[in-house]
């Protein structure tokens, strides 16, 4: 249920809804637009009397949220949540490019993607070091060393930085070094990953599960939500379907009927959902074109020695190539691209 306070409701009616709400077993969340307040009610047990709620002082009414996710949802949250980033506005008006390699494979490739992206315009930086990899003989990932090194690249460059964690006992481990936790597609259903980063406050990126359905993308949203960490921005990675001359296919659709469901930023990641090289520049375009935030996109010096996604890398002259186009979309759509990172070192 949502408690609507009106539009002069002090601190104090609120918090008198809040202790309610609290003292009758249930969680209150606050969302503070302009104007009003919202206060979503959240309980595991259906049975909530709004008329107890509705005779308080600063009280204006009462609905149900339709949505099974809650705190996801646009009733809960009518205007667009930004996140920011080390100063990178991600959900704002402002388009975020986020480029790097799939994995970080060492100093000398890190670095020179870095400074790649970063020329190329790029706002942040990825890359893994732990890597979830279908096959246990493939690489899997530097661990901390590969940590360390993207600690360096974001001093060198400005950039924040965005890596997979990929279980809850190693989540304080890449938070020390991470500005936004990655949650891979494989583990969208991890709930217990997703409550350990949900504690964390720390930004976090949530991939699409390859054949999760938007509602259970949003729930899985709603679990880190709902351990109090509302800095979640949502990823769109392509999901299997039928079709097999793509690695994935990407949901396009997703783009818009995500931004209506919910209020949390929304990133396409044209490298997975194509698998190709040559495909994402065009699948970048499209999905500012409709509507997305940002983009992640893998990029690799010499994609032909990659240990992991060189066939979906692009090369930086070609990434700076998609930064440019990308910024002509974006002004079609009445958007710019973000500010690039000011080194502070
Ligand atoms: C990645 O970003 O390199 C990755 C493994 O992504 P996904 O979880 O979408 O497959
Ligand atoms: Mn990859």
């Amino acid at each position: 249920m949502m408690i609507v306070m009106q539009a002069n409701a002090t601190q104090a009616q609120i918090s008198a809804v809040v202790a309610l709400v609290e003292s009758l077993g249930m969680q209150a969340h606050l969302s503070s637009g302009k104007d009003i307040t919202l206060i979503a009610v959240v309980s595991n047990t259906a049975a909530i009397d709004p008329d107890q709620f509705l005779l308080m002082p600063g009280v204006d009414r009462t609905f149900p949220i339709t949505r099974p996710y809650k705190l996801a949802s646009r009733e809960f949250h009518p205007e667009n949540t930004s996140i920011s980033v080390k100063g990178l506005n991600v959900g704002s008006e402002e388009i975020a490019i986020i480029g790097g390699p799939c994995s970080v494979e060492g100093r000398e490739q890190l670095m020179e993607t870095a400074d790649a992206v970063v020329e190329a315009g790029g706002h942040a930086l990825r890359g893994g070091a732990f890597k979830p990899r279908t096959s246990p003989y493939s690489f899997q990932g530097m661990g901390e060393e590969g940590l360390q090194l993207l600690a360096e690249a974001r001093q060198r460059t400005g950039m924040p930085v965005w890596t997979e964690v990929m279980a809850p006992e190693q989540v304080p481990l890449v938070g020390k070094y991470a500005d936004v936790f990655q949650i891979g597609t494989r583990n969208m259903q991890n709930y217990d990953l997703l409550r350990a980063v949900g504690e964390s406050q720390k930004p976090v990126m949530l991939k699409r599960g390859m054949s999760a359905t938007i509602e259970e993308f949003l729930m899985s949203a709603e679990y880190i939500l709902s351990c109090g960490n509302r800095r979640v921005m949502l990823c769109e990675r392509g999901i299997r379907t039928f079709e097999n001359s793509t690695r994935n296919t990407t949901d396009i659709n997703a783009v818009p009927v995500l931004k209506s469901l919910t209020h949390l930023p929304v990133i396409v990641d044209p490298s997975h959902s194509t698998g190709h090289w040559e495909y994402v520049e065009a699948i970048a375009r499209a999905s500012i074109a409709a509507g997305a935030d940002g983009l992640i996109i893998e990029v690799h010096p010499r994609p032909n020695e990659a240990v992991s996604d060189g066939a979906q890398s692009l090369k930086p002259e070609r990434f700076a190539g998609l930064v440019k186009q990308v910024g002509a979309i974006a002004e079609a759509m009445g958007r710019t691209l973000a500010e690039q990172p000011k080194i502070v070192a």
